[in-house]
């Protein structure tokens, strides 16, 4: 593994599902799989798991997977046609058995004074009028819409309730098939967070996108519930004024480094890649900036789920990561407890000696996300005995995650294993946790 290496995370979709598409995907890169449930059957889902765990025993590989739950994502009703063809200056109604179908409240939730927008963005909606419980609409652009489209447009309130009973029949159908990491879509309180727990059980990875205006207010009380973070840009550029996503990702990625949350960055990386062979170079500039700014991990979606060059978009995204390893952000954060001393030292010890493999033994994950933030160009391997620890730390830069059946002071087997898998000759053993109650943690230089 590449000492910088930021993690990439790969939608599948019909043009990455197949046996041999998966395994491409895994050599090219892919170090995590994500299954979107907003376009997933069960039986598609079941399919897919069946085949990552087949090619991870065949390929001596440990590539994760997650669900991508739907979240209570506000959509348009089926079209009597399936279909509309909406025209520019054109007026519609909009609400219940209205030309653009929503329900009652969608209607009296926006904002009539700001745009709608349907289909991602797709569709221009200006509100001219409330008609009984209809709205009348002006289109700004003409545009097909189809049955069960999004629906963006600010004051809107996600009535349904969180999780919602597809999220918590995509948990249920999760846990049975052993998948115990789960995206979060459309949080917006520590509440949403709690409630998921509650089903998935603490032995779970729950990752919180954060896409909506709310999210973004309260990220430091979600993030602190929350395992993994995902800025979900393709929604809150949607969600808010689009030019506010740069700072916004920009200050959420520095936030998270602080907190020793790994965090990925998504959508739309090389979405010119969905159609062309080569990325825009304004898209290869945002992979750099989405690194240099801490980012964990950087996620592909349409380019790996419909796109026309999977393979080549993940090669190029592994491309721009190995390129931008001279530039990786090293940052410094101040002591705030006994563990953070712990892991200073450890910088030090590393700067002082230039030995770049650590060991760290960790219950929790976070003394390896501590040392992790400081980008320091060294291989981190995590060894915990918590699945769902091992899970998270997938996704957290630099760290090569391994598991071990039960954690103590000198892991003698793990530690041989480590170094035959990797050449090692020498590492510095830190032990994030306590191996007793009398005993404290610690750091020291192994020759093996
Ligand atoms: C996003 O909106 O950026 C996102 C990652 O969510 P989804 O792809 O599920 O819409």
């Amino acid at each position: 593994m590449d000492t910088h290496r930021v993690k990439l995370v790969a939608t599948i979709g019909p043009a990455s599902d197949s046996e041999e598409a998966l395994k491409k995907l895994m050599l090219d890169g892919v170090d995590i799989f994500r299954i979107n449930f907003s376009h997933s059957t069960p039986k598609y889902a079941n399919n897919i798991i069946k085949i990552i765990n087949k090619l991870n025993l065949k390929l001596k590989k440990n590539t994760g997977v997650f669900i991508d739950l739907p979240g209570p994502k506000i959509r348009t009703g089926f079209l009597p046609k399936g279909s509309l063809d909406i025209k520019e200056g054109k007026k519609y109604t909009f609400g219940p058995s209205g030309d653009i179908p929503v329900s009652e409240e969608v209607v009296h939730n926006v904002d009539r004074k700001k745009k709608i927008l349907l289909s991602d963005g797709k569709i221009e909606l200006k509100p001219v009028k409330l008609y009984g419980d209809k709205l009348i609409v002006r289109a700004m652009n003409s545009a097909t819409l189809l049955d069960r489209q999004s629906v963006n447009a600010l004051g809107l309130k996600y009535e349904k309730g969180y999780p919602t009973k597809e999220d918590i029949s995509a948990i249920r159908f999760g846990l049975k098939h052993g998948i115990r990491t789960f995206a979060l879509s459309f949080v917006s309180k520590k509440e949403d967070i709690i409630h998921v727990r509650k089903i998935t059980g603490k032995d779970s990875t729950l990752i919180a996108k954060i896409e909506r205006k709310e999210a973004v207010e309260n990220f430091e009380e979600i993030a602190s519930l929350s395992d993994v973070l995902m800025i979900a840009r393709g929604d809150l550029g949607l969600n808010m004024d689009v030019a506010e996503v740069p700072e916004i990702q920009k200050k959420l990625i520095i936030s998270a480094n602080r907190m020793s949350k790994p965090v990925i960055t998504a959508t739309q990386m090389l979405e010119s890649m969905t159609e062309n062979i080569m990325p825009t170079r304004a898209e290869v500039d945002d992979v750099f900036t989405a690194i240099s700014e801490g980012t964990d991990a950087v996620m592909l979606s349409e380019e790996t789920a419909i796109g026309q060059h999977p393979y080549a978009a993940v090669r190029m995204l592994s491309h721009i990561i190995a390129m931008s390893k001279s530039v990786a952000a090293t940052a410094n954060y101040p002591a705030v407890d006994e563990r953070d001393a712990l892991i200073d030292a450890t910088v030090s010890l590393i700067q002082k000696t230039g030995i770049k493999d650590v060991v760290v033994l960790t219950k929790s994950g976070r003394s390896a996300f501590r040392l992790a933030r400081f980008h320091l160009g060294i291989r981190i391997f995590a060894v915990t005995d918590s699945k769902s620890v091992l899970c998270a730390l997938a996704f957290g830069r630099s760290i090569t995650p391994v598991y071990i059946d039960k954690l103590s002071g000198y892991p003698t087997t793990v530690l041989k294993k480590i170094k035959a898998e990797n050449n090692l000759k020498e590492v510095i053993l830190v032990t994030g946790f306590k191996t007793s109650n009398r005993a404290v943690e610690g750091m020291r230089i192994i020759k093996l």
